[in-house]
């Protein structure tokens, strides 16, 4: 057996260790650039200790937004970056520490649709402090940017780019709305599930995504009728870390795959898109699996996935399946119709996602015929 696991980020967990971030910040640097949510409230607490150039990113990071992000930085000639928020945040935030430093344009660092030139300098010092519990972006080695003109998001990968500090403080996501505790929640189940079953899975990876299954089988639900559920938003902080430290090291799957090209092209929150899809992505794995390659050390991981979700000793790969697609209606996750994802264009969404980079770690390769059936059902 042979197997890589890195991660450099320093990680600090705990309920209040947000109350430390302004001390963290100042020992990476005197001028801070704080990266924010939509409304930049959450951090004025910390905007304000600091001192900081703050940008706030009102939607999912795009390239333009970086771009003028990093010019931001260097005009102010700031020292070191510091995101506070959800996935969008960390990602800004991620992007625009190594570009304020690479010089030149986002697009030409990035990969599929940009040039993929090589991040060669090395990124300001970078701090995420998620305020969700799902995308795992404070330890994961890339940012996912949106590209308008391309209709695709796409990423700007570099081991550079993972985080100095990740400052997880469960506290901060006491907050949440009952909806996004939902999406991102699934976000945080998908990242365990695809890397447990991927083609680069590995014992380092598996013991993350056993423990962070059983942490979202037992905390999702009760996290989104209870958000002041102190236990269950702690399971999920945890779940959400796991599945970044996952994700980084074993890749994911067809519903990645697919949650690129869909995020690229209409305007719906990542998780809520991975939430449409899982069920769905999850079946067509298992029927290919068990069709061509009933022997595959995936289907039994299938089988074990089944049993730490549902808690049953007998449970099936498709048990799991259905305790999956219980959880989504319980979530009231809508299909991708409700998003304004018209049934013409599925055809186009299957050619992109075949090319997703996502979609290489999947257990086996689906084909274009496979790839529309699990779109269809997710619509
Ligand atoms: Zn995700």
């Amino acid at each position: 057996m042979r197997f890589e696991f890195s991660t450099a980020t320093r990680i600090v967990f705990g309920e209040g260790a947000a109350s430390t971030l302004p001390e963290l910040v100042r020992s990476f640097g005197s001028r801070p650039f704080v990266v924010t949510g939509s409304s930049g409230e959450r951090a004025a607490w910390l905007v304000s200790a600091l001192s900081a150039e703050v940008l706030a990113v009102p939607g999912e990071p795009t390239v333009d937004l970086v771009r003028d992000g990093a010019r931001r930085v260097r005009e102010a000639a700031c020292d070191v970056v510091v995101a506070l928020g959800g996935g969008s945040a960390i990602d800004a935030g991620k992007a625009i520490a190594i570009v304020a430093t690479n010089g030149g344009e986002p697009l030409d660092f990035l990969e599929v649709v940009g040039k993929g030139r090589v991040l060669s300098a090395a990124p300001l010092p970078f701090i995420a402090v998620p305020t969700t519990a799902g995308t795992g972006s404070e330890v994961t080695r890339n940012a996912v940017l949106a590209s308008p003109e391309h209709g695709v998001k796409a990423s700007l990968r570099s081991p550079m780019m993972l985080p100095r500090v990740a400052l997880v403080d469960p506290e901060l996501t006491y907050a949440l709305p009952p909806a996004v505790t939902a999406y991102t929640g699934l976000d945080a189940l998908t990242q365990l599930i695809e890397p447990y079953v991927s083609a680069r899975a590995n014992p380092l990876v598996d013991a993350l995504c056993v423990d962070g299954i059983r942490h979202v089988a037992g905390a999702l639900g009760r996290a989104y009728r209870d958000g002041m559920d102190r236990e269950a938003r702690r399971d999920m902080a945890l779940a959400s870390l796991f599945g970044g430290l996952a994700l980084a090291n074993a890749g994911l799957g067809v519903i990645h795959g697919f949650a690129a090209p869909l995020g690229g092209s209409w305007n719906a929150p990542h998780g809520a898109l991975c939430a449409a899809l899982l069920p769905h992505g999850m079946a067509a794995n298992i029927a290919a699996l068990r069709a061509r390659a009933p022997l595959h050390p995936s289907l039994g991981r299938y089988a074990d996935l089944a049993r730490l979700l549902t808690g049953r000793k007998e449970a099936t790969a498709e048990d799991g399946v259905q305790w999956v697609r219980a959880l989504c209606a319980d979530l009231n996750i809508r299909a991708l119709r409700a998003w304004g994802i018209p049934q013409a264009d599925l055809p186009a969404v299957v050619e992109k996602a075949a090319k997703a980079s996502s979609m290489q770690a999947n257990p086996l390769s689906l084909t274009l015929e496979e790839l529309l059936t699990v779109l269809s059902a997710a619509w």
